[in-house]
């Protein structure tokens, strides 16, 4: 359903990567990791951002068109409003973890792990972070429980190449309970199918062009699994059943287009 906007105001604004701003608000937000928001931003412009923490209520921007652009433009003191939060959040299956980030798809993921670390003390991450140079790599958890391996295109940082080489040299080595993967859509695919080929439970963060952010105007429809309602998060065995996951997505006016 419609929720009120809320006023939050930007009290820290930090450049994690070349492209991303990491925004800190005055206030907490009541919300589970995968979770979403609205945000208006300003002059008419409304985009969905993952929750990237709670307490306080933060978003990691990357700056990619108009409105990302004009929220990481925005300075500390100023205000944005904000409906939600909306959709499903990550499940917490088990106590070993494997988490895949590209871009800022890692953000939530940060705050999934640093919510999962306070519900279960024994609870073991690894984690793969990727982008395709240095400057784009968004930053590790830093916890006794979490090792991270990063993985760039160029080889600047870590080892060299996309995520799943170390993704599938990890699955090999280790048993995990559940894989975590949020980032661009054809990485998730290949996580997914390699979490299927191993037989590892996975979850995954779809992303569609938003417009109402609660369901109704089957906008964000991916062969009617509706990304703000029914997810954003799913598992990877239902992600992979739906004929468009990494291979179409819609324009602003609902035209199908080629990821
Ligand atoms: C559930 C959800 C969570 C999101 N979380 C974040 C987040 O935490 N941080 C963040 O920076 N962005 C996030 N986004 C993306 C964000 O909502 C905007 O789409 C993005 O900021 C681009 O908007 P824009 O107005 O700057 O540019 P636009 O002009 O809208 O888009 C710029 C380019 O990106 C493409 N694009 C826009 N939206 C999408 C999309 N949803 N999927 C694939 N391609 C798209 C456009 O086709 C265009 O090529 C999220 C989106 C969804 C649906």
């Amino acid at each position: 359903m419609l929720s009120p906007y809320k006023r939050f105001v930007i009290v820290r604004k930090k450049q994690e990567t070349k492209n991303v701003s990491y925004i800190s608000f005055d206030k907490n937000l009541k919300a589970k990791p995968g979770q979403f928001v609205m945000v208006w931003i300003d002059q008419g412009i409304e985009k969905p951002f993952s929750v990237a923490n709670s307490k306080p209520f933060e978003l990691a921007v990357a700056a990619i068109g108009p409105g990302s652009n004009a929220l990481c433009e925005k300075k500390e003191g100023q205000e944005v409003f904000v409906r939600g939060p909306y959709g499903k959040g990550f499940d917490y299956v088990g106590k070993r973890w494997l988490v895949v980030g590209g871009g800022y798809g890692f953000a939530p993921l940060r705050f999934l792990i640093k919510e999962g670390l306070l519900k279960n003390k024994n609870l073991k991450v690894d984690c793969v972070i990727g982008a395709r140079e240095g400057q784009y790599l968004m930053q590790p958890l830093e916890h006794k429980a979490v090792k991270t391996i990063f993985t760039t295109d160029d080889g600047s940082v870590g080892l060299k190449g996309t995520v799943l080489v170390a993704v599938e040299k990890l699955i090999k080595q280790n048993k995990y309970d559940c894989i975590y993967c949020a980032g661009p859509e054809k990485m998730m695919k290949a996580v997914a199918l390699l979490a299927q080929e191993y037989k590892i439970p996975s979850q995954l963060s779809i992303e569609r062009y938003y417009k109402c952010g609660f369901g109704i105007c089957g906008h964000c429809s991916l062969n009617g699994w509706l990304s703000c309602y029914d997810g954003p998060t799913i598992s990877g065995q239902k992600a992979l059943a739906l004929p468009d996951f990494g291979l179409f997505t819609k324009d602003k006016a609902g035209r199908k287009i080629k990821i």
